[in-house]
């Protein structure tokens, strides 16, 4: 089922959890400039370091990774972020692993957001980074499978005083299935300029706002609206154990 939303209730809280710098302006920095206006707290837990991500021959990748982290850090400014919270995985070298699924129940549990955005991972016309596929899935396990559930690194609670936590709403950005369309018309300006902000990516930079607004102006006429983001979205059941794509 399509859903068409102007989405004038901002959560109290998101988190977004998001591979490689740029992704998540790319993915939904309308919605998170919008949100955070409205007071949303937005945090953004960032897996990997980037470190891969530059054609120039010249470059290191210790050197990309601090500037790419300083272009997030900036990015983030833009659209009202309240923290960006690095992981630093190596660029491409992101794994479904026990540490990885712990690091991001432990931001659900520190951070407590009704919402979590992530890459949708599954796909099956086109392909994707593998980090995208990666961050996406252990997000989603991240939220249904280990954080609300004490017994899962239990250690957490027992030595980090933190406890468990269950995500109200998902919002996958990417997907090749999106049932939610929001207006970004407010925020499509300050998605522009937040990825001006990631100049180590850029080839035509003086292009950015150009690009942005049609790409968003094309999402918008699937849904009637001016500018829009697309999501798939999926709510958890207030009785907690049922989760449905609505
Ligand atoms: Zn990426």
């Amino acid at each position: 089922m399509k859903i068409i939303t102007s989405m004038d209730n901002a959560p109290r809280s998101a988190l977004l959890v998001t591979p490689h710098q740029d992704d998540a302006e790319g993915g939904c920095a309308g919605v998170v400039s919008r949100w955070a206006r409205r007071g949303t707290e937005v945090v953004y837990l960032l897996c990997t370091n980037g470190d891969k991500g530059s054609t120039d021959p010249d470059m290191t990748s210790p050197a990309l990774a601090a500037i790419r982290e300083r272009e997030q850090l900036e990015a983030a400014k833009v659209l009202g972020v309240k923290d960006v919270v690095f992981l630093r995985h190596p660029d491409g070298g992101l794994e479904d692993s026990l540490e990885l699924r712990a690091q991001v129940a432990r931001e659900i549990r520190r951070h407590r957001p009704e919402v979590v955005m992530c890459i949708d991972p599954f796909r099956s016309v086109s392909h994707t980074h593998r980090d995208h596929r990666v961050s996406g899935m252990v997000a989603l396990d991240a939220v249904f499978t280990y954080a609300w559930s004490s017994l899962h690194f239990p250690e957490q609670i027992s030595k980090e005083g933190l406890s468990p936590h269950g995500v109200s709403e998902i919002y996958l950005w990417g997907s090749e299935a999106p049932d939610v369309y929001v207006d970004i018309t407010e925020g499509v300006e300050a998605k522009a300029l937040s990825l001006s902000k990631h100049v180590s990516q850029m080839r035509e930079p003086e292009r950015i706002p150009e690009r942005v607004r049609s790409r968003a102006k094309a999402v918008g006429e699937r849904a009637g609206l001016p500018y829009a983001e697309a999501f798939r979205r999926i709510r958890r059941d207030p009785a907690l154990t049922h989760w449905s794509e609505v």
